[in-house]
């Protein structure tokens, strides 16, 4: 992004994080994680933290720099050019610190939160089940209280981080009576008896982030590890849906624009019929698309995190965090997928990581909501506000020959 538009503490995070990037984190784990030699970068995660970058949206009391979303979107950029599975480990203390941060009691805050933060206690959300992910009211884990306990029973499948998180947070079905708005709870249930997480399967990228399976058998879970109220967890959901969609679409800027860089500097070496390929419009051309798109896709991304810290949670900011993942993740898959076509051949090898990043993209229209649930919200939201809203603007329709003729007006 264009350094101009950048206040002082935006440039310095934006700094932070890059350095990072460049420094924090070898070649050698990006390659051992993909090769699932590392299956849970645990020092990664406590790098991160020594270095004060996790939670940057929490106010510093819980470990956090106090910062908004428009400092946050710089620096997941920076970090998603790592890769999903780094990208997406950085954004987990950012996703679950949300609803411990938006929802959780002073004790919660203490207990968790701080430690998150601290790099002490890892994390993961366990949302979806074997059952699916995209129908979350449909959610079969169930708690039932048994005094000053819940008994958490259930699976949760593709979590990542699973392998190594100290802490969950589950959703499960607390009230089988009514209808699932208010039917289902959320809470913080730490790795003890009862809790089995099994790595059951290959994954065609995004690996050596500890995705896996979890079994919860009987699980005894505090009663004041409750999150929010007591089947309220739609709630909770609704407000970790920002995170968990904004970490997706500004990570994925980062890994578009890191393949992007790659291939426009290939293309400005390698030769063909006895020229740079970069002067093959076939070639430039598409170097221009997908820088066009990731631009188009941070701007949208960037005005997305401001307004959202401009106005909080509510129906329009659904829709604009929902398009901006949409869009962001879609950019990031068509970027990589150019990237390797302007390479040629050497593109779909492992002498360069764009094999490994396309990998990684593919991933990314389908977690933390699918693209296709991202247009169910949108078109949902944009309904809503379409039907309530006055007509200020010029009313557009009528601005036709016939558009009186009220007995062609046939809608039915
Ligand atoms: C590597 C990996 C990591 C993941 N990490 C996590 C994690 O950490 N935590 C977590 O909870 N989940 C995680 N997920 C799960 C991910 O969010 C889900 O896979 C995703 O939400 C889709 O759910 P599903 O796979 O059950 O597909 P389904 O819900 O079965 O959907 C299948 C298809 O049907 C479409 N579809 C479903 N409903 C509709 C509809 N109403 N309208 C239009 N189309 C629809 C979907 O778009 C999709 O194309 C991860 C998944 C993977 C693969």
């Amino acid at each position: 992004m264009s350094d101009i538009l950048l206040i002082p503490t935006q440039k310095q995070i934006r700094d932070e994080a890059r350095a990072f990037a460049r420094e924090g984190v070898s070649r050698q784990l990006l390659l051992d994680m993909d090769a699932e030699k590392v299956h849970y970068p645990r020092e990664y995660i406590q790098k991160l933290a020594a270095h004060h970058l996790l939670g940057l949206r929490f106010p510093p009391e819980w470990g956090g720099r106090g910062l908004d979303w428009a400092h946050e979107v710089l620096a997941l950029e920076e970090i998603g050019v790592l890769g999903a599975s780094l990208a997406c480990l950085f954004s987990l203390p950012s996703i679950v610190g949300e609803a411990l941060h938006v929802f959780g009691t002073g004790k919660q805050k203490a207990s968790y939160l701080k430690p998150i933060m601290e790099g002490k206690l890892t994390v993961a959300e366990a949302l979806t089940e074997p059952r699916g992910g995209s129908d979350f009211f449909g959610a079969t884990a169930t708690v039932k209280r048994e005094g000053e306990v819940y008994l958490l029973n259930g699976q949760k499948r593709f979590i990542v981080g699973a392998e190594g998180a100290d802490l969950f947070l589950v959703y499960a079905r607390s009230n089988p009576d009514v209808s699932s708005h208010k039917a289902i709870s959320a809470l913080l249930v730490e790795r003890s008896e009862g809790v089995e997480v099994q790595h059951v399967y290959g994954l065609l990228g995004t690996r050596g982030g500890g995705t896996g399976r979890v079994y919860f058998r009987n699980v005894r879970v505090p009663v004041e590890n409750l999150i929010g109220e007591e089947h309220g967890a739609y709630e909770v959901f609704n407000q970790m849906m920002i995170p968990e969609r904004m970490t997706s679409a500004a990570g994925a800027l980062g890994l578009g624009r890191a393949a992007l860089e790659i291939a426009a500097h290939y293309a400005n070496r390698r030769k063909a019929f006895g020229q740079k390929i970069r002067e093959f419009e076939g070639v430039s051309f598409k170097i221009a698309e997908s820088l066009t798109r990731l631009d188009a896709a941070r701007a949208l991304v960037h005005e997305t995190g401001r307004m959202i810290d401009a106005i909080g949670n509510s129906s329009y900011i659904r829709r604009r965090v929902s398009e901006s993942k949409k869009f962001a993740t879609e950019t990031a898959w068509a970027v990589v997928n150019d990237a390797m076509q302007v390479m040629g051949g050497i593109g779909y090898t492992n002498v360069y990581p764009i094999e490994r990043l396309l990998r990684d993209a593919r991933l990314m229209t389908i977690w933390t909501g699918t693209n296709e649930i991202m247009n169910l919200v949108i078109q949902h939201e944009y309904y809503k506000e379409l039907l309530a809203a006055p007509q200020v603007a010029r009313n557009v329709e009528t601005d036709a020959l016939n558009s009186d003729v009220e007995g062609e007006k046939i809608f039915e």
